[in-house]
């Protein structure tokens, strides 16, 4: 994240859920994420009968005015990764015939967040999901090709799932039940969670899922897309956009692919019926 918070919002949650995913992840591998042997696949989610349509609001993180976020280590501003996956997710998520989502923004078009917030609610989003690339560890410079320089650490690796315990049991419950969802089935598909090393006093590590972090930002500074949302919201942090081998891999569709149907499991389990 860094420079101006987005609000991501993901919806997942564990339980017993009818989807197909296979755990094509724990596949004998001797690769380890983010290298690029490392397998991340899965099959695709299996949607429970009368499960439906539902609306998703989809957050291509920063893209604000004076707000671009980070810049990677193959020296790609953040709002243009995160535009760029939220596309493909939109993409995913449609073709299944049972999400219909709206982007927070446009390629170019710049939009504040409070606008974004605003537009969820007033669309009657069932969920709110913000995504994001960290930077993390110290950084050293590099080039990634001839002619740039920009930050690089491999130390660090991994995605994490941010939500805010702010506000009303019914919501927050939510929140963090699409937070461990996600957090689950994106390591079900191989990625692998951050430790949360660097989040110290500012995320709170969760007890029951790798990956799930909590917000711990002085009340003033926690971030508005994770506590303002009307509807279930989180953040995915899908990797550190220093690490060039997790840079890398999060342009190949394959692990887009695997990404989203996380993200459809995830959905599932928060919006299935009881
Ligand atoms: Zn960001």
């Amino acid at each position: 994240m860094k420079k101006g918070r987005t609000a991501v919002v993901v919806a997942l949650s564990c339980g017993a859920l009818a989807w197909g995913a296979s755990r094509l992840a724990s596949a004998p591998s001797a690769a380890r994420w983010p290298e690029d042997g490392a397998l991340v696949a899965a099959a695709p989610v299996v949607f429970p009968a009368g499960f439906g349509r539902h609306r998703i609001y989809l957050d291509a993180g920063h893209g604000a005015e004076g707000n671009s976020g980070n810049r990677s280590s193959l020296c790609r501003d953040e709002q243009d990764f995160t535009m760029s996956l939220a596309e493909d997710l939109a993409q995913q998520l449609e073709q299944s015939g049972h999400f219909e989502v709206k982007l927070s923004r446009q390629p170019g078009v710049l939009v504040a967040y409070r606008d974004r917030v605003q537009e969820a609610d007033q669309w009657g989003a069932a969920a709110f999901l913000s995504l994001h690339s960290d930077v993390r560890g110290r950084p050293e410079q590099w080039s990634p090709q001839p002619g740039v320089r920009c930050s690089r650490n491999r130390t660090a690796p991994g995605f994490s799932v941010l939500w805010s315990d702010e506000g009303g049991a019914e919501l927050t419950g939510r929140r963090l039940k699409l937070a461990r969802s996600l957090a689950f089935h994106c390591g079900q598909t191989g990625l692998t969670a951050y430790d949360g090393g660097e989040y110290r006093e500012l995320y709170g590590s969760d007890d029951q899922q790798a990956g799930v972090f909590v917000d711990r930002h002085d009340p003033a500074k926690r971030i508005f897309v994770l506590r303002q949302p009307t509807m279930p919201s989180v953040i995915v942090e899908t990797h550190n956009a220093w690490d060039d081998r997790e840079a890398r891999r999060w342009e190949q569709s394959s692990i887009r692919e695997a990404f989203g149907v996380a993200v459809s499991a995830a959905l599932v389990e928060l919006l299935r019926s009881p």
